[in-house]
């Protein structure tokens, strides 16, 4: 199975320090300033530090059981929920993929919350969940490229841990990924390390598409991750 695997530098990855003072909640008041100063600060200090890299692997095949909705991927059944389940069914193959921050600044975070520096650690925890999803962004769009190239269009990614997935399937997704994907291992609780770590799967068909709006078809009101996301735009 062909592995794609990127090593990105920071300058590619597409990161709105303003997002960064929106998931803080500061982005306003007489505070703006200094925050915004900080995380420029953090942003510096994570350029010249950050190890970001991605890699996938296309599956050939993807089935569904409409009855479960359960889907199976390599000989595994997953059961990603109902929300998943509707965006990629119609998908003919899949990628499965990871993506990294690195081990830095997931350690500078801890290290500057455990010296009880809460703010700047905050700011770098943030920074490095933003930075890896940027990094899965540009991942995505070398696959929607690499698709495109073949006539085939992708879904949005979907992660255990989201939308219903079970993070425990982590474990199953991760039995499918080839040794050392991406440099990243996972403990028994469905943990990565490094910790600013993201895992998913992504359909590709000739009649898929990414939903712009993927929370519009979702009745959860009150999810965290919508409220995240709705801060972002
Ligand atoms: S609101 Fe959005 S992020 Fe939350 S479960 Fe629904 S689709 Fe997923």
């Amino acid at each position: 199975m062909k592995r794609h695997n990127y090593s990105f530098k920071f300058e590619e990855i597409s990161l709105n320090p303003s997002h960064i003072g929106k998931l803080l909640d500061y982005d306003k008041g007489d505070d703006k300033e200094i925050i915004s100063y900080l995380i420029d600060e953090v942003l510096n200090e994570a350029a010249g530090s950050c190890d970001i890299r991605a890699e996938f692997v296309i599956y050939p095949e993807i089935e569904f059981d409409s009855d479960t909705g359960s889907m199976i991927i390599g000989g595994i059944e997953f059961n990603p929920g109902k929300i998943i389940s509707a965006q990629l069914r119609k998908a003919e193959s899949v990628a499965l993929f990871a993506c990294t921050a690195g081990q830095w600044i997931g350690d500078k975070a801890k290290q500057l919350i455990n010296g009880k520096d809460y703010l700047k650690g905050y700011i770098f925890d943030i920074a490095g969940s933003e930075i890896v999803e940027a990094a899965a962004e540009l991942m995505q769009e070398k696959l929607r490229e690499m698709m495109e190239a073949e006539g085939l269009k992708i879904t949005n990614r979907y992660s255990p841990g989201y939308c219903g997935w079970n993070v425990s399937e982590q474990h199953k997704l991760f039995s499918l990924m080839p040794d050392n994907f991406c440099g990243i291992t996972l403990n028994e609780s469905a943990l990565m390390t490094p910790i600013k770590s993201v895992s998913g799967v992504i359909g590709i068909g000739s009649q898929v598409k990414i939903n712009p709006y993927p929370c519009n078809i979702c009745d959860i009101k009150d999810c965290i991750y919508r409220k995240l996301k709705e801060q972002k735009q």
